[in-house]
């Protein structure tokens, strides 16, 4: 039988993924990238010297006791050459009280009165439950797999505390858990974890990856990992084209064709990684139409940030890693009022900024995609960017905003997001995998609430998917 080949849409995490497991079992595949690099919007960048992570904060199953972490090494993001930094504390408040650090095993927390203890308690409780929740990763029934996973019913039976307290969490926001601390600095502080508008079982489910002793930055950060995926499937023989946009995406006789600027390529596989919800509208002839597609247009709600990096010609090793920094005076951009910002202190990160300096970013999370846009349409966009950049006096080198119309651009996110929001009372949903014979969709936005993990495991399952279809062999490692 002649090779099967595939095509994938999109560089990112998810298509890489797929890219690397299709081409290790013998699924001859070609990536298309619109951008001229790996990693979509897991990225960083450097200016004049200094490096600016816009993507890893914590990578969830860095731990290699968490079955996530198998993708990770099959798919080459972690190697010998980005071992992984696990800080704690994790984040440090700054007010004018002085600092108070959040460390994993939450120790050293300022509880005093009764309401705080019980708070603590109950926060206690939640994380073990959560002690042996992860995203199992196991092999499509009916594929055929080299090498694979026994399915263990123990795995899942461990997960039932979580489960069971599952929904009381869906049912309430970050923010309103956090309140039952009576302690506002300790409610800040944990403001810093999740967004404080999504759900409860978010912020839990993130602080238990902490607790538990995962969630760490590899070195190198985003752009270390994202090559390291490609060079992984460059190794097994798959081709990437970089700077080479998908225009459209068609079935002509029985095979799906990509359009590009210069020619029409074909292949047994057709996959998606681009952002599903932008794709679905302007990937195709005609916007699809099937019912998932519609129920992504009307209930998601996308999480959107403006990204500040700053270089400076200091030394910041005394300021902690990250901090939940409380402002004297609320800060006003594009229409929203931060009292708190979250900044990442790079200092530690080797070769991140010239000798004796350092480098801080902070996300600024909120809708903000309709006010940069008509910045952008009324020509006042440039100068609306240099308004936010703060001005830290003398010590600054260099300064860098993306806002979300810079993801649009680069990475054509869907309204610049970077991910999907999961309010509360909000079920879980899943766009399908296989849209029809011989075209799918991967990739963080097809399930709440996106992020690495994600983006990984959808990466993973379609590339199963693929081979059960094509009849092929699964090869993992
Ligand atoms: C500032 C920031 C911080 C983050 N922090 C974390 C974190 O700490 N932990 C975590 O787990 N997650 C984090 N995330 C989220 C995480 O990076 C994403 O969820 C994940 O990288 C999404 O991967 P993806 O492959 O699904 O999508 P994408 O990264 O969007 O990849 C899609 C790719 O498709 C390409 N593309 C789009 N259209 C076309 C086309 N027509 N033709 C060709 N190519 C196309 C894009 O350029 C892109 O490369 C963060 C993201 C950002 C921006």
């Amino acid at each position: 039988m002649a090779q099967r080949t595939a095509i994938i849409i999109g560089a990112g995490i998810s298509g890489l993924t797929t890219a690397v497991y299709l081409q290790r079992s013998g699924i001859q595949t070609l990536v298309l990238e619109k951008a001229a690099g790996p990693g979509g919007v897991s990225t960083s960048w450097k200016r004049k010297g200094y490096t600016f992570e816009g993507g890893i904060h914590w990578l969830i199953g860095a731990k290699k006791e968490i079955p996530l972490h198998q993708i990770w090494l099959e798919t080459g993001a972690l190697q010998d050459n980005n071992p992984v930094f696990f800080k704690d504390p994790i984040y440090t408040l700054v007010d004018e009280k002085g600092s108070m650090p959040l460390f994993r095993d939450l120790h050293g927390l300022e509880v005093t009165g009764i309401r705080d203890k019980l708070a603590l308690w109950r926060l206690r409780f939640h994380l073990v439950c959560f002690k042996n929740f992860h995203q199992p990763i196991g092999d499509l029934r009916g594929l055929k797999v080299r090498n694979p996973k026994p399915f263990s019913i123990w795995e899942y039976v461990k997960m039932l505390p979580a489960v069971l307290v599952t929904p009381f969490l869906m049912a309430q926001s970050a923010r309103a858990y956090a309140k039952w601390f009576k302690n506002p600095r300790i409610r800040a502080l944990l403001a810093a974890v999740v967004e404080p508008d999504i759900n409860a079982l978010s912020f839990i489910y993130t602080l238990g990856t902490f607790n538990v002793g995962d969630s760490g930055y590899p070195k190198g950060g985003s752009l270390r990992m994202a090559q390291n995926m490609a060079d992984t499937f460059k190794s097994c023989g798959g081709v990437i084209r970089y700077q080479t946009p998908a225009e459209k995406v068609f079935l002509e006789g029985k095979q799906w064709s990509v359009r590009t600027k210069d020619e029409v390529l074909k292949a047994d596989v057709v996959v998606v990684s681009a952002d599903a919800r932008s794709a679905i509208d302007t990937l195709f002839k005609e916007p699809l139409q099937v019912g998932w597609a519609k129920k992504m247009r009307t209930g998601l709600r996308t999480t959107q940030c403006m990204f500040l990096g700053v270089g400076v010609n200091t030394d910041l090793s005394s300021w902690p890693r990250s901090m939940q920094i409380v402002l004297p005076h609320p800060l006003q951009v594009a229409g929203h009022t931060y009292k708190t910002i979250v900044v990442n202190n790079y200092v530690t990160e080797e070769g991140y900024a010239p000798e004796g300096c350092s480098v801080i970013t902070c996300l600024l999370h909120g809708p903000t995609y309709g006010y940069w846009k008509a910045a952008k349409e009324d020509g006042s966009y440039a100068d609306k960017k240099k308004e936010v950049i703060p001005e830290i006096k003398d010590a600054v080198a260099v300064t860098d905003m993306a806002t979300p119309l810079t993801y649009e651009r680069y990475c054509s996110t869907f309204e610049g997001s970077y991910m999907t929001d999961w309010p509360p009372f909000r079920r879980l949903y899943h766009a399908p995998v296989r849209y029809r014979e011989g075209l799918y969709f991967t990739g963080q936005r097809t399930a709440y609430s996106g992020g690495l993990p994600l983006a990984a495991q959808s990466g993973r399952s379609t590339a199963q998917t693929v081979c059960k279809d094509l009849g092929v062999e699964f090869v993992g490692a």
